[in-house]
């Protein structure tokens, strides 16, 4: 059976801990899954400063060891065993007594002269990753299990494709989108800035920027109208308890902003800065009793909600 993509990135995960582990030997290895267009592997490398520069000379290693693995050794152990293996890695020993809290056996993965802890979805065959359709790409900063009260460990990213033109394709496509990346070009044509004093993911449109926005409004106002809508306002904060009403919180609280909480005379009321309409758009249709006859009612605003994706987005880049 032909391995899957996700299998391949997998994978290379493995053999770029190979990799650093060969050229680093003092290096600790943490987690590595396949990605979206490839994959990545955290490494906590101690004193070693690794750079973009050190990449090319990991790549090589990879592309050197690549030959050497066929397959995936799969193994299970105690708990007492695989802690040993694991004795010099605190991250690993820490996954360790998580994955064993259930009494379970544990499994490890070898390939070549590598071992890994892991539960498996790799290639049967290393000869299905062709050479070229993968490389590695670049260098970030990760917290140890995303949270910032953890350590900084170093990812590298790597892309794999298929085929070397899916990776190629995949490239030209970034270049491009990278030209048009509304960040770059909304402060070329300076249509909106950031500020630090105002914080991020708040932008401030600037008079290019506000032209753009009142023109794309009026034309979906235009078209509302002939739609029967009407236009109604709803102000930027709310009680928790509408959004406890509506269902939201519990789903949407983490990407809400912190709540404000009002104290007036020992009664605590706690407000959200609205994250979305809709709930808001709930009490007007309950401001007066209705008919099915009314129906359908059509009400629209041009809202701004505030929301803490740009956190999130950042933070789930560190999940595995
Ligand atoms: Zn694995």
């Amino acid at each position: 059976m032909p391995s899957s993509l996700e299998a391949k990135r997998h994978s290379l995960a493995h053999l770029l801990a190979a990799a650093v582990i060969d050229l680093y030997p003092k290096a600790k290895r943490t987690i590595g899954p396949a990605i979206d267009d490839g994959f990545y592997y955290d490494f906590d490398f101690g004193k070693d400063k690794v750079n973009e520069e050190d990449l090319a000379r990991i790549e090589d290693k990879m592309k050197q060891l690549l030959p050497t693995w066929q397959g995936f050794e799969h193994s299970e152990h105690s708990v007492v065993e695989v802690k040993k293996m694991f004795k010099d890695n605190p991250y690993k020993l820490e996954l360790i007594d998580e994955f064993s809290a259930d009494g379970q056996k544990l499994s490890t993965y070898t390939s070549g002269e590598f071992t890994d802890l892991c539960r498996g979805g790799h290639t049967d065959d290393m000869k299905d990753i062709k050479a070229d359709s993968w490389q590695l790409d670049r260098l970030a900063g990760a917290y140890w299990r995303g949270n910032e009260k953890n350590k900084m460990l170093t990812r590298i990213y790597g892309l794999a494709f298929d085929t070397k033109k899916e990776l190629d394709d995949y490239l030209k496509q970034r270049e491009e989108a990278a030209k048009r990346d509304h960040r770059k070009l909304g402060k070329e044509l300076k249509l909106f800035t950031f500020s630090d004093y105002v914080g991020p993911g708040l932008p401030l449109w600037l008079p290019y920027g506000a032209v753009l926005a009142e023109e794309l409004e009026k034309l979906a106002k235009e078209t509302e109208f002939k739609a029967g809508y009407k236009i109604i306002r709803t102000p930027h904060i709310a009680k928790e308890s509408m959004y406890k009403t509506s269902g939201h919180l519990p789903y949407y609280q983490e990407s809400m902003y912190p709540p404000l909480t009002l104290d007036e005379e020992g009664t605590k009321t706690v407000y959200y800065l609205k994250a979305m309409n809709c709930p808001h758009h709930h009490q007007v249709y309950a401001a007066e009793p209705r008919s099915y006859r009314d129906l359908p009612l059509r009400l629209a605003e041009y809202g701004t909600v505030y929301r803490y994706d740009w956190l999130i987005a950042r933070s789930h880049a560190f999940h595995e």
